[in-house]
Order: structure tokens, then sequence, then C-alpha cells
């Protein structure tokens, strides 16, 4: 049966990790890499309001240089971040037309639903307005990312059949994992007769280089795919997509991703049995789940590095390297010019506001004891 989106092609351009150089976007780079995937017929990219400087960028690099049809762009409303009233949530919309000069939205989601973020869509009414919005022909399909419970995925499509898709964090290391439940948020977006976008396939980057022990499984089941590939071609080959989203960040990253989903093949019977040894083997892994997101820096009021914090870590759980852990740390934290874990004050915004619902002040404690 025709579902929204089986036109496109099934990687889409992820615009939240793009290259920077001193914390400045580097679009000469997003160029190329723009040219590249345009050229390999990809068409769909994904930024955000939130994503600093990236609506900016992607003017600048794709909406300047080619024909508004070639391309679809999706972008998204984070009433959550610092809005005290509906006008501030719904002036973002008119921002990310002005900052991507697209002049409409393939694409346009609510961003990043679940727990306490959805009463700050609810109390603005932002489904009215993008229903609005979407009449006007300023946006052409409306969804809304997720990141929370199947029970609560549930009730907001009961609650909004007029929702077109829905955006999850899908790869093969949440596919059970407690906190993420890819596997049961995609059979109720399914079930609801909805697309999905797939975004977070490679976890933050985590599954493109994971543990050696994942690394192993991959390599002697086929050593020349990139562990980056097993984890696109998973989420790939799904049924219902619209796309899978990966964040990349420098050409060499494209030119890999492209190279198997240029001619996507399905996978084979043993190729699932490989991903799900990997997925086992993973899951022993007491690794903390951070994708770098930052979403926690931007509501924390003491500027605590908590994804560099994070980042050292795990460094030091796969190590056990010590004074490598603590030079990641000096640069991911101090470096940055944010304050050390050991400086949180405990107030718990963060963990309001994570969508891989890590304890981060618990977390945070065990990284200043270990560090
Ligand atoms: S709990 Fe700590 S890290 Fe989290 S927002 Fe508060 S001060 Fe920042
Ligand atoms: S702790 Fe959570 S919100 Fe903060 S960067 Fe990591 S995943 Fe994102």
């Amino acid at each position: 049966m025709a579902y929204l989106g089986e036109d496109i092609k099934k990687l889409g351009f992820g615009l939240m990790r793009l290259p920077a150089n001193g914390g400045v976007i580097d679009v000469e780079q997003v160029k190329v890499m723009v040219d590249k995937f345009l050229e390999a017929g990809f068409t769909y990219f994904d930024t955000a309001w939130a994503y600093g400087g990236s609506e900016d960028a992607i003017r600048q690099a794709l909406v300047e240089r080619y024909p508004r049809e070639k391309f679809q762009l999706a972008t998204k409303n984070a009433a959550w971040i610092n809005c005290k009233t509906r006008e501030e949530a719904v002036a973002q919309f008119d921002t990310s037309l002005m900052q991507t000069g697209a002049g409409y939205f393939d694409f346009y989601l609510l961003h990043n639903l679940g727990e306490s973020r959805t009463k700050f869509f609810d109390d603005y009414d932002m489904w009215s307005f993008v229903q609005e919005k979407k009449k006007e022909g300023l946006i052409k399909h409306i969804g809304f990312s997720f990141h929370s419970t199947p029970e609560e995925l549930e009730e907001i499509l009961n609650k909004h059949p007029e929702m077109e898709f829905v955006q999850l964090q899908i790869n093969y290391g949440d596919w059970e994992y407690p906190a993420i439940q890819s596997r049961k948020c995609y059979e109720v977006a399914r079930k609801h007769g909805k697309s999905v976008v797939i975004m977070e396939p490679v976890k933050g980057g985590m599954l493109a280089n994971p543990p050696k022990s994942v690394q192993d499984i991959f390599k002697k089941a086929n050593p020349e795919a990139s562990c980056a590939s097993w984890a696109i071609r998973f989420a790939a080959d799904l049924d219902g997509i619209i796309t899978v989203l990966s964040g990349m960040s420098n050409v060499e990253q494209m030119e890999d991703n492209l190279s198997y989903m240029k001619h996507f093949t399905k996978l084979s019977e043993n190729e699932k049995k490989t991903l799900e040894e990997a997925r086992k083997e993973l899951s022993s892994i007491p690794l903390i789940p951070c994708t770098t997101c930052n979403y926690c820096a931007k509501v924390c009021p003491n500027e605590i590095g908590i994804s560099g914090s994070f980042t050292a870590m795990n460094y030091l759980t796969l190590y056990g390297d010590k004074t490598a852990a603590k030079g990641q740390e000096g640069w991911l934290v101090g470096g940055h010019g944010k304050k050390s874990a050991s400086e949180c004050v405990k107030c718990g915004k963060c963990e309001e506001v994570c969508p891989q619902h890590i304890k981060i002040r618990d977390e945070l404690e065990k990284v200043s004891a270990a560090l």
C-alpha cells in the first residue's frame, strides 16, 4: 500500500552535527557534502530551529544553490526551549522561514515530544498552528519527533490523528533498550498508519565506532563493511519509512553513507542474525547512552559540560585509560568553557529534556568520582 514518503530515497542528511571550525559551521565543506548527496540522487534534508547555525548554513549551501523543487527540507519547532508564551513559540516558525530562505517546508515537526515537553505544545496549541500553516501552503506535511514511551506515543497519536508522520530514534542498539524502546515505538506508529522518519540510526556516532567486541562481530561477518553501514542498513530495512537521517559531519562520512545507500539492498537472514548478535553484545556493556545532542546544555543554569563528561566517562569504561579519559574531559569540558561534573547543583532541569532519559545527576556524580 502506498504511504507518505514512499518516493523518497532512504538516506536523509541530518544537519545537527555539521562540520565546524572553532564552533562556526564550515559552510564550504557543507556545500561539497550537499553536492555529493544530491548527485547521488538523495533529496531529504533535516534541520531544526534548535540546531544552532544549521538553518542558516543550509540556506547558503542548499537553498540558494539549487531549485527549490529538487529537495525536501524539514525543520522543527521546539516550544519547550525558553518559550514563555504562544507568540514566542509561534515566532520560531517565521525565524526558520527567514533563516532557511526556503519559502515553505516540506516537513515540519513539533520537536522532541514526550514527558514534560508535550505540555508546551498543548498549552500553546501548536497542533492547530501547524495545521493552519499547512492550509496556507507553508507546510506540506506535519508531524513530530518523539522521545518517550510507546504508551505515551499511543496517547498522542490517539489525540492527534491529523499528524502525518512521526520521527523516531531507531537503531539496533536501542531496538530493545528499555529506556528507548525503539521497536515498540515503531510498532505503535505503524499501527496508527503513520510513516516514520528514523533519527539516530548510528546513536550519535556511537555505532560507527562501537566497542571492539561489537566491531569484531561485524568484521567476522563482512571484513569490508563499516560499522556505520550495518547500523544504517538496519534502520533502512524497516517498512513504512520516509527516510533514515544520518547526521553526517564530514565528506568522508558522507562518502561512506552514500557507498552503501546509493544502491540499498535489504538485509539477508544472515545479516539480521549478525545484527542481533551485535545488539546483545552491546547491551552487555554499561555505557552512558548520551548522543551528544546537547539539549541539556540549553537548559542547564550552571553550564555544566554534561555531554563532554559522559564522552570521557564512556572512554574510561571502554578502554580503562584514565589519563586519556581525563585528557578528553579537560578538552571537551574545560576546553569548551564548561564547568566540571562536580559543580552540578542538582536542579534536575537537564533530566526533563534529555531524550535518552539519562539520570544525569547520578551519572555526573559517578564521573566526578571516577575522573
Ligand atoms: S542538574 Fe546539574 S547538570 Fe543538570 S541542569 Fe542542573 S546544574 Fe545542570
Ligand atoms: S545527556 Fe541527554 S540531553 Fe544531554 S547531550 Fe546527552 S543525550 Fe543529549
